[in-house]
């Protein structure tokens, strides 16, 4: 495995750069070639480390803020979207008049969120009951009662239950039930026997005394290792993230009545009945999760149930409650997991809150304001361009049976996408929303909600619908609705800039449609077929065929260790690495196709290909603290931000022909190691 590693200052500087100078130079604006000159370090070959080439000027002056994980592109878009956003909502508290229901609601849940006197008052009393009905309880009938009745009441439980697309009947919504229950962030935090990992449970177990501590209850410190040893035994039985992300391990449709020979345990036909629901088959993500449940719920202790039950209870409304819990919260959850020295101001975790169970409303308020026509109708070129950029390449493809082909095609084809924002907004006009009840507001709408999802069973699934609020820095594929997604909230700079270079939008917006286009054909995303199905429309062949390459990417992408003793998962990121690769590669013919008639020229000495590449970097331009990579390695699909640019980089024979890289240059990989998919 090459480590990726950079040369020093006086092998390479800008020779590279003026070596491919065209005759028809031409300087212009830093503005509109899209990407700071000063970012750049050339103290860094791009051949050896592009991501600190192009980056690490920047890195360099802007330090991560006390109060965030990571900094970078995709944060401080973020942060530009939320100044945006707080003057939208102070406007919205200031006018006496507003524009709909939905507007006067966003004023009184932030209103909510801000009234910290308000939040301090209400202290533990929405929960009081719980509590304390928990506390009194003295069999498990009555915890068995509890379990019954808490997917209608909001409160903790130790599996999930949602309502999403039948993975195989993408027209049907189904009821699935998934594995959950943990106060850490995965099932690895438990075992790992590394010191970082053993001073996180020490800490952790500081955390849980603290909050027993703030319930006055008596022996917290033995309270706090009675939940830890049961979280344990209940991570035994979860599924791991790697194959948690396989299709066709997790598709487990049965009759209802099979809940029952899982966990007897619960009353499910007592549950469905409280929440009137009638079904006659669910999908249980991980089976074995259950069983494993069932036999905890048998054999530990009640008094050991009540101590969880009350933690978990307190554990998932803990940053709605009053400044010593949610100080308590953030010293493990931020400080302790994250590294973040400083909790953001109110007005930021109100903004979190509102996006926690309101985001449509929110981003219907920010896309009324900062989205342009002309944007979605420059994306739709892009996203158009891309796919047939796709369909060329597919045909082209030499792996490929004509068979597997034709099929792909048709997914191709059939693949639809959503810009901007909803063309219809849900209605949250029955909600009551409270200007002083924050706590409130979040438990209606998390049961308004539930019901709507658990309403929708038995009826035609909605494609309109949009799973991520329009203010959102972030985009999706959805595998069921076979479709790709770009809200308003990333189409904007660093990564599309209507007035830059195109070249560098095509490596920066272009790369992340290309991204999610892929996403359709990655490891997962290729078991479903152009209705939105799992269903195996593959030969033989062409699957090893597949399984082979992605190998290489597996391989490839483990060696990398950002923090020492976490190394990159290269199972839990294959999906998105494959998309990154896929997706830069067809955002790169993409653009050579483009300036097939509109020209290409040098910019500032970069050629227009070289600026492709200068765009995907600049979107990941970031750098973060050890304990949140230590985390991302362990519960993110993603690769950290450096190999995103790097690894991807170097899987690209583009890229090295773009620098005029030397096979030796520590960036560019054999042939044998290069995965060449899409
Ligand atoms: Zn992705």
């Amino acid at each position: 495995m090459k480590q990726l590693k950079h040369l020093s200052l006086s092998l390479i500087s800008f020779g590279i750069l003026s070596s491919c100078q065209s005759s028809e130079v031409e300087d212009v604006l830093d503005g509109s070639l899209g990407f700071d000159i000063s970012h750049i370090d050339s103290s860094y070959a791009p051949c050896d480390d592009f991501f600190m080439f192009a980056s690490a000027g920047w890195i360099k002056d802007n330090p991560i803020p006390a109060s965030e994980a990571r900094w970078g592109s995709f944060p401080i878009l973020i942060e530009e979207n939320n100044e945006k956003i707080r003057g939208l909502l102070d406007g919205l508290l200031e006018e006496n008049t507003l524009d709909g229901l939905y507007q006067q609601q966003l004023r009184d849940f932030y209103a909510s969120a801000m009234d910290s006197n308000a939040v301090e008052q209400a202290g533990l009393s929405h929960l009081q009951d719980a509590i304390d009905a928990i506390g009194s309880w003295s069999t498990k009938q009555e915890m068995a009662n509890y379990l019954m009745e808490a997917p209608k009441a909001q409160l903790a439980k130790p599996f999930g239950m949602y309502v999403g697309a039948d993975s195989k009947d993408s027209e049907a919504y189904a009821l699935y039930f998934s594995q959950s229950g943990l106060g850490l962030p995965d099932r690895d935090y438990y075992f790992k026997d590394d010191e970082t990992s053993e001073a996180i449970r020490e800490s952790y177990k500081d955390h849980l005394a603290a909050i027993f501590i703030l319930l006055e209850v008596e022996n917290p410190d033995d309270l706090a290792d009675e939940v830890i040893d049961l979280e344990t035994r209940m991570a035994e039985f979860h599924m791991t993230r790697r194959d948690s992300r396989k299709p066709e391990l997790t598709y487990n449709k049965m009759p209802f009545s099979e809940l029952n020979d899982l966990l007897p345990f619960v009353n499910w036909k007592g549950m469905m009945d409280n929440i009137s629901v009638s079904v006659d088959s669910v999908i249980v993500r991980q089976p074995d999760f259950m069983t494993g449940l069932n036999t905890l719920f048998n054999e530990v202790s009640i008094d050991t149930w009540k101590t969880y039950f009350t933690w978990q209870v307190i554990n998932q409304y803990a940053d709605y409650l009053s400044s010593d819990f949610v100080e308590a919260n953030f010293d493990f959850y931020g400080k302790v997991l994250q590294g973040v020295d400083e909790m953001k101001p109110r007005w930021k975790r109100s903004i979190e809150k509102i996006n926690a169970g309101f985001s449509e409303p929110l981003g219907r308020l920010f896309a009324e304001h900062y989205f342009s026509h002309e944007s979605r109708v420059k994306v739709e070129k892009m996203v158009e361009d891309i796919r047939s950029v796709y369909r060329e390449r597919i045909e082209g493809n030499e792996w490929m049976s004509d068979e597997t082909k034709d099929k792909a095609l048709e997914k191709l084809n059939a693949f639809r996408y959503k810009i901007g924002y909803p063309d219809n907004w849900k209605d949250f006009s029955s909600v009551r929303i409270e200007p002083d009840d924050l706590l409130g507001n979040r438990l209606r709408l998390s049961t308004f909600v539930f019901e709507d999802k658990m309403n929708r069973l038995g009826k035609p699934v909605d494609k309109t619908e949009w799973f991520m609020g329009a203010h959102i820095v972030n985009a999706y594929y959805s595998p069921s609705f076979n479709e790709i997604v770009f809200p308003a909230g990333i189409l904007q700079p660093p990564f599309f800039n209507p007035d830059a270079d195109d070249a560098v939008n095509y490596g920066a917006i272009g790369g992340v449609i290309g991204h999610e286009f892929t996403h359709g054909f990655d490891d997962q995303g290729r078991k479903y077929n152009a209705f939105g199905n799992l269903s195996n429309w593959w030969s033989e062949e062409d699957s090893l065929n597949f399984a082979e390459r992605t190998q290489k990417v597996i391989d490839f992408y483990s060696g990398f260790e950002p923090v020492e003793g976490y190394y990159v998962d290269g199972e839990l990121t294959l999906g998105e690495n494959i998309a990154d690769i896929g997706g830069l590669t067809l955002a790169y013919h993409a653009y050579q196709k483009h300036i097939q008639s509109t020209g290409g020229r040098t910019i500032k000495g970069f050629t227009p290909s070289q600026r492709v590449f200068m765009g995907w970097a600049n979107v990941w331009r970031s750098h973060a603290t050890e304990e949140y990579l230590r985390k991302q390695v362990l519960t993110d699909p993603h690769s950290p931000a450096q190999y995103r640019v790097n690894a991807t980089m170097g899987m690209l024979p583009e890229f090295k022909e773009a620098w005029g890289c030397e096979p030796d240059d520590p960036l560019i990989i054999s042939e044998e190691e290069r995965a060449q998919i899409w």
